[in-house]
């Protein structure tokens, strides 16, 4: 069948910076071992590879440049803050461009790219890392099947399609 919404995909990908093909990827689905699962039309992707997946079936190989306004946004000024070294528990490691989770006050945590390292205080920058970035994308798609109800109403895929516990 062709991936549309509603399917579940699963493919392997490489994602690199477009502007440089020899950059290492970001992220190789390969190297992890698995392919990623996603539900089409629930917006657990990036739009411009969502966009891409559609249409697609078993077998497919393909590759796209997908704009910084289809994938991470733009780089938002304003977004850089001064924070204490003691919220870091690896402040004496973080070095310039390094990305690292801070933990927020309600408790949760927040990937954030080192900025600038100071005597007491690091400088994060709350941009997505490859927010600004035309990112290339190298797909294979290893199987589209129908979503199980259960998994449109969580709105996610479930590996299988079973329930998880
Ligand atoms: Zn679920």
């Amino acid at each position: 069948m062709r991936a549309e919404n509603n399917s579940v995909v699963s493919f392997h990908y490489s994602v690199r910076d477009a502007a440089d093909a020899a950059a290492e990827p970001y992220d190789d689905s390969r190297k992890r071992g698995e392919p990623l699962l996603a539900l089409l039309g629930h917006s657990q992707l990036v739009p411009g590879v969502e966009k891409a997946l559609a249409g697609r079936e078993t077998g497919d190989k393909f590759e796209i440049d997908v704009a910084p306004e289809d994938a991470y946004g733009e780089r938002q000024e304003g977004l850089l803050q001064r924070v204490p070294k003691k919220y870091f528990q690896n402040a004496q490691k973080l070095k310039p461009g390094m990305t690292t989770v801070l933990q927020t006050k309600d408790g949760g945590q927040r990937m954030v790219t080192i900025h600038k390292v100071g005597m007491s205080a690091i400088d994060v920058d709350h941009n997505h890392p490859l927010a600004g970035k035309t990112l290339h994308f190298d797909i294979e798609i290893v199987d589209v099947r129908a979503a199980a109800p259960e998994e449109i109403a969580h709105g996610h895929a479930h590996p299988g399609g079973h329930a998880h516990g």
